[in-house]
């Protein structure tokens, strides 16, 4: 391949309603915490630049607008993700239960290429509420992590800046390594240009 190669990252945010989300967005894009902070960015994603060694790379985060509720994101949300972040809230049980269905569904509508090595993390938020609330303990998360593949794990706050920061830098490795590997795969095999190259030869004109 020639010339300088821009990496564009897709990153999308999964996770039950009122885990954090969306604060954790606003607080790794914008510095801000806002208790009130609505979903109203009025474009499907934010994008930020970040350094991974000495490669610029675009993360371009897609958030929901509260449609999770729903579970129905549409196959757009999805298309062309090169990692996928997973949200429960530790101090709820339930947010941390329902995460297979969440990963289930984005393995279904993404359909990338290798399930078994896509990327994910896992982001328990809400770390700095009292630790008498706390649901989910860290090694309950670690372990749900260690079976599905070592994934990653960061316990966050978005509410007082802990921990954000390294968890999406994590994420951008992870992301740039995973769209890295995929072209490479594409270098290999290139049905389309290996086809043309094949009626090149054998054309008669
Ligand atoms: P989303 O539905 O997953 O996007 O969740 P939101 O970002 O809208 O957050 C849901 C609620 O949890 C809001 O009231 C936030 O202010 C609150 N919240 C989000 N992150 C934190 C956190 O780290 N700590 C605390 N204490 N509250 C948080
Ligand atoms: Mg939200």
């Amino acid at each position: 391949m020639t010339g300088r190669k821009k990496h564009l990252l897709k990153v999308i945010i999964l996770g039950e309603s009122g885990v954090g989300k969306t604060s954790i967005m606003n607080q790794y894009v914008n510095k801000k915490f806002s208790k009130d902070y609505k979903a109203t960015i009025g474009a499907d994603f934010l994008t930020k630049e970040v350094l991974v060694d000495d490669k610029v790379v675009t993360l371009q985060l897609w958030d929901t607008a509260g449609q999770e509720r729903f579970q129905s994101l549409g196959v757009a949300f999805y298309r062309g993700a090169d990692c996928c972040v997973l949200v429960y809230d530790v101090n709820n049980s339930k947010s941390f239960e329902t995460l297979d269905s969440w990963r289930d569904e984005f393995l279904i509508q993404a359909s990338p290429s290798n399930p078994e090595t896509f990327p994910f993390i896992l982001i328990g938020n809400k770390v700095d509420v009292e630790e008498k609330k706390r649901m989910v303990s860290k090694s309950r998360a670690q372990a749900y992590c260690q079976d599905k593949g070592e994934i990653p794990y960061f316990e966050t706050s978005a509410k007082e800046a802990v921990n954000v920061q390294e968890a999406f830098q994590s994420v951008a490795r992870l992301a740039l390594e995973n769209s890295d590997a995929e072209d490479a795969a594409g270098d290999f095999a290139d049905p389309i240009h290996l086809d043309m190259e094949s009626q090149k030869a054998t054309c008669s004109c």
